[in-house]
């Protein structure tokens, strides 16, 4: 399926096909302090699946739980947060998208919950879903 998306005011825009890529819940601190939320809702796609086709984003670079560096894509006018990719291209290398941004939001079922060690704890698990403690080890 091929999605299209953006930030909030419009200057950022991207596609991206996210056939056979599940859609999961990421109940990290750092999903959440980026989020301003409880959990984000993200879907992890080969670099070459996703594509911004418009505007000049920011980046901001974070060490991630696996020691990886992350780049987090936001946008400098509104802070939209649309994405994180590799700083380094390497076998596995993944963009998140942060699908709350894509159009077709509402069809995308997430069937996994992640990191729900620090799930916030008035939240019940998602129906039909898997949960995590961390990192699922296949990602
Ligand atoms: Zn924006
Ligand atoms: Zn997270």
């Amino acid at each position: 399926m091929n999605i299209t998306g953006g930030c909030f005011c419009g200057d950022l825009r991207y596609e991206a096909d996210i056939a056979d890529s599940p859609v999961g819940v990421c109940h990290c601190r750092d999903c959440q302090i980026f989020s301003g939320s409880a959990f984000r809702t993200s879907c992890a796609v080969a670099p070459e699946k996703f594509r911004l086709t418009q505007g000049e984003p920011k980046y901001f670079d974070k060490t991630s739980d696996s020691g990886k560096v992350r780049r987090m894509m936001f946008c400098g006018n509104c802070g939209t947060h649309l994405c994180s990719m590799p700083t380094v291209e390497e076998e596995g290398s993944f963009v998140s998208i942060r699908i709350a941004t894509a159009e077709q939001f509402a069809e995308l079922t997430p069937m996994a919950e992640l990191f729900c060690d620090s799930k916030v704890s008035w939240m019940p698990d998602l129906q039909n879903t898997f949960q995590f403690a961390g990192m699922p080890e296949a990602q």
